[in-house]
């Protein structure tokens, strides 16, 4: 290709040509790519000028990746993810006004800082330092900041649960779809929207949904596992996902119904759910269960799911394949 050449001070014949180079950073020696001109005509070889890659960059975040330090674009997201601007996210950490900015934009960090970055990116610690320091953000949002983590603490607590329960694997148990806690809490608002629900309904209407879905479409909708216990199959670990759900959800509400000695829990959503979340499908498989069993009481649809295949074909606590949805009696 034509180009100037700096050295002959002309347009020349010129080629491309990429040559590993040594980087030392801090007493490591790291190879890196470099692309340089040559000049056909006198062999001068140069920088591209127009090169956007800095081999310095390079070199750093492959010492970062051998040392297991932050990126800059680790950095960033984590600001980006709790809408923390680099002044906030500086205050709560204690770091100079133009240190985020720097390590954003490649800079190496140095380690007392990188410690710091690497704590942080555990929402738990995040929090313990929001907790004290939020209140040198403007206005609330050093409360919304709480509440965001907590939020996600909450979540990532009850998914590492719900894995040692056995859920995780995307099989014919979870209806060939990862389990999703939002799913779920769609499905159970289209279930317990403006409708009081009492909770052995409610599982059992999960159950028929899901499976239904199956049936139709292959798929589930929420990915919970359905499980053979003596009152039909309902959802494994029901108790910890509800709790989880109302704790997320403050539209959400659970009441306790005491009628002669028995108790029961009632469930019922005031807040529409996120119909974004679920396809048409799925919303009109969750419409039509409903409807379907809409006069049903917890008994009858107890006693309805108790003929069902793929719970008489299951014994106590065992998991039930989705694989019955095509014997479903609905
Ligand atoms: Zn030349």
């Amino acid at each position: 290709m034509k180009g100037f050449c700096p050295s002959c001070e002309k347009e020349s014949e010129l080629t491309r040509i990429i040559r590993v180079e040594d980087f030392t950073v801090k007493n490591e020696i790291i190879p890196v790519e470099v692309e340089l001109f040559a000049c056909l005509e006198c062999g001068e070889e140069f920088d591209d000028p127009m090169s956007e890659a800095d081999p310095y960059a390079i070199a750093y975040r492959e010492y970062r990746k051998r040392k297991g330090m932050v990126q800059p674009e680790e950095i960033r997201s984590l600001r980006e993810r709790y809408f923390l601007t680099q002044r906030e996210l500086s205050l709560l950490l204690g770091f100079g006004g133009a240190t985020l900015s720097r390590y954003e934009n490649d800079a190496l960090q140095d380690e007392t800082h990188d410690t710091i970055l690497r704590l942080v990116m555990d929402p738990k610690n995040l929090l313990s330092i929001v907790r004290e320091k939020g209140r040198l953000l403007n206005g609330d949002k050093g409360g919304k900041l709480v509440e965001q983590l907590e939020k996600e603490i909450r979540e990532k607590e009850t998914l590492s649960y719900l894995q040692t329960r056995g859920y995780g694997p995307v099989d014919t148990f979870s209806g060939n779809k990862e389990m999703s806690l939002l799913r779920t809490l769609c499905a159970v608002k289209a279930i317990c929207y403006k409708n009081n629900v009492y909770k052995t309904k409610l599982n059992k209407l999960l159950f028929y949904a899901d499976f239904k879905n199956y049936e139709q479409t292959g798929s589930s909708i929420t990915g919970l596992r359905y499980v053979h216990l003596k009152h039909g199959p309902v959802p494994d670990q029901f108790e910890i996902i509800y709790e989880y759900l109302l704790g997320l959800d403050p539209t959400l509400t659970k009441e306790e119904d005491s009628y002669l000695d028995c108790s029961a829990e009632i469930f019922r959503s005031e807040g529409e759910p996120d119909t974004t979340m679920l396809t048409f499908t799925e919303l009109s498989v969750l419409g039509s269960v409903k409807e379907y069993f809409k006069n049903f009481t917890a008994k009858a649809i107890t006693d309805f799911s108790h003929e069902e295949e793929g719970y008489k074909q299951t014994r106590d606590k065992e998991f039930i394949s989705y694989e019955f949805a095509k014997k479903l009696k609905i």
